[in-house]
């Protein structure tokens, strides 16, 4: 049985992960109130008829005013939008989270907006689908999968290990690291696979186009779940690049000159240097399946499992 962690905690975005988290606390009673605020009217009368939050409004200072807990469920860029509504009305001893897949500028939006008398604990889940909005949400989205939570320096221990617990409550396994480790590290493992998926299946399309060829219509696996990929949601992922650009410009870097080494061994006819590669990739595929965080049914376990697709951002 779950213990209550929080007396009135606040959702802010009825998105795909904004809802989840609504879901996820609801189900497992780990508030007391669950209020969900956003902007759009109609997105509000949505969430009633989910029937997911204890309350629901569109005014986000009127939702945070005796918060226990916030947390910002909007894209990076609207981050400091949100600190500028909600910072002001925040309690003593409130605690203001957020879920970007970015975390350095996150921090350096929404930090100026705090009250002294309140705490800042950015965190991540990495999980989530290609899917948006408050349909797209369900509770068991963070089972088994890890939130990286990026305390600021000096940040009050007790308000880190609370957000935490709740992280735990919802199923997630939790890690601490800096933003600009945790920026470093996504950059590499989703936001430049992302880049990638938009890029090949852009390159895709347009051949389609300009070739009259059929690249769509017989798209095999690999192609497929780039095109599942480059689907997600264009507002967050904008911003994903314009908030974590040196990050991605880095491992893009890294990435460019590993791809031209590829590309000289296909040039020059390098079998041995191709098949060592693709040796060592797939051990890490064989690891990401031990370490739980894939299945090794075909398709990725997706449509085997019956369960919405998962994709970690
Ligand atoms: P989503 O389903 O598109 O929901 C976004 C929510 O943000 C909507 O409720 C939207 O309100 C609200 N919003 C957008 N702009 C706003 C603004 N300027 N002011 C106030 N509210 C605003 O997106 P999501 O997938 O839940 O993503 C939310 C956050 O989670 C992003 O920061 C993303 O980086 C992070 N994240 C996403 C994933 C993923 O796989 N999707 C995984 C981990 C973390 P309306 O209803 O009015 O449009």
């Amino acid at each position: 049985m779950s213990a209550v962690l929080f007396d009135r905690l606040v959702v802010i975005g009825a998105g795909l992960i904004g809802s989840s988290i609504a879901r996820a606390v609801r189900e497992k009673e780990l508030a007391t109130t669950v209020v969900v605020a956003d902007r759009d009217a109609a997105v509000c009368a949505r969430v009633r008829e989910l029937g997911f939050a204890h309350e629901v409004t569109e005014d986000l200072a009127a939702a945070a005013t005796g918060a226990d807990l916030v947390i910002a469920c909007v894209p990076v860029g609207a981050s400091r939008a949100v600190a500028e509504q909600v910072g002001p009305c925040l309690k003593p001893g409130a605690i203001l989270s957020d879920v970007g897949s970015v975390k350095g500028a996150v921090v350096e939006a929404m930090a100026p907006f705090v009250p002294a008398h309140a705490h800042l604990v950015p965190a991540h889940p990495v999980a989530g689908t290609e899917f948006s909005g408050p349909d797209a949400g369900f509770a068991s989205l963070f089972e088994n999968r890890w939130c990286i939570v990026t305390p600021p320096e000096g940040a009050d221990e007790q308000a880190v290990d609370r957000l935490s617990g709740l992280w735990r409550a919802m199923g997630a396994n939790v890690e601490l690291m800096s933003a600009h480790h945790h920026d470093l590290v996504l950059a590499i493992t989703s936001h430049v696979p992302h880049l990638i998926a938009y890029n090949i299946v852009g390159t895709a399309a347009e051949l389609e186009e300009t070739l009259a060829s059929e690249v769509i219509k017989f798209s095999a696996g690999g192609f497929r779940d780039f095109t599942r990929i480059a689907s997600s949601d264009p507002t967050m992922w904008r911003d994903v690049f314009l908030y974590n650009r040196d990050a991605v410009l880095e491992m893009l870097g890294r990435f460019t000159e590993d791809l031209t080494a590829l590309q000289r061994a296909i040039r020059y006819g390098d079998g041995d240097a191709l098949f060592d590669h693709f040796t060592r990739t797939r051990a890490i595929r064989r690891s990401i399946i031990e370490l739980g965080q894939e299945t090794a049914a075909p398709d990725f376990g997706r449509r085997a499992a019956g369960k919405p697709r998962h994709e970690q951002s």
